[in-house]
């Protein structure tokens, strides 16, 4: 039993690790062909971003891997796979309030480690990235990373989610986390900019936290860092070559 929770673990780890790599892959990709030079000069970070993404793979896939054995072997956790064991609402819902939760912990965890003491021990790492590239998604120090790492797989024990609204929060989870950091918004202007950027945060947002620090602490949505005083609005990218 416990050779198969190892294995379920390093399996899960490879499999984020693995996804990691194409999305950020992809992304820098998709950089490359959109603002060609943007990561010029970048390599040696970027080699360190990758370095630390991947051993933050492995404590994200620990937990998950635990957990996902349990779901299988014992029956644990909330996680359904016969979609009409609720309501169909209760789909959106779901991956609403994952995120919602998830935002939540994410932005008092991050100010908590914005605190000068810690933030050397747990959070510098990630800010070492100046600027961050497509490959800064899991850039974390392994403190860093273990408080991230808890966090779905705590929730699936607490709230109903099918396995597929599950696989929706993964995805926006890791394409919100390589995007938010390539240095370039890809979505609309009208998105970003109009009422709907007032309340989501995409790359613009993100980029001001790493300009700045002490402010834009949230993940996905806007509403913590309003109802705090910590939102200080969108941050701009440098140009290419100046
Ligand atoms: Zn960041
Ligand atoms: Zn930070």
């Amino acid at each position: 039993m416990v050779a198969a929770i190892l294995l379920s673990a390093l399996a899960m780890s490879v499999i984020v690790g693995v996804r990691y790599l194409l999305a950020s892959g992809g992304f820098a990709l998709a950089t490359r062909i959109r603002q060609p030079g943007l990561y010029r000069g970048l390599e040696k970070q970027m080699g360190r971003e990758i370095g630390w993404s991947l051993a933050s793979a492995l404590i994200y896939g620990a937990p998950a891997g635990v957990v996902a054995w349990g779901w299988q072997e014992r029956g644990w956790t909330r996680i359904y796979s016969d979609v009409r064991d609720f309501p169909l609402w209760w789909l959106p819902l779901s991956v609403l309030l994952y995120l919602a939760a998830h935002d939540t912990w994410f932005y008092w965890t991050h100010r908590w480690m914005h605190r000068p003491k810690l933030f050397r021990i747990a959070h510098a790492v990630h800010h070492a990235s100046r600027p961050p590239t497509a490959w800064a998604a899991m850039s974390f120090h392994p403190w860093e990373a273990l408080t991230g790492a808890v966090v779905i797989p705590a929730l699936v024990f607490l709230i109903p989610i099918h396995v597929g609204a599950l696989g929706c929060v993964l995805t926006i989870m890791t394409i919100m986390g390589v995007s938010n950091h390539m240095g370039w918004e890809m979505f609309p202007r009208w998105m970003v900019r109009g009422p709907m950027g007032g309340w989501l945060i995409t790359a613009t947002h993100h980029q001001r936290h790493h300009d700045q620090y002490n402010c834009n602490y949230g993940l996905y949505f806007r509403v913590w860092d309003r109802l705090c005083g910590t939102d200080k609005g969108l941050g701009d990218f440098k140009k290419v070559g100046a």
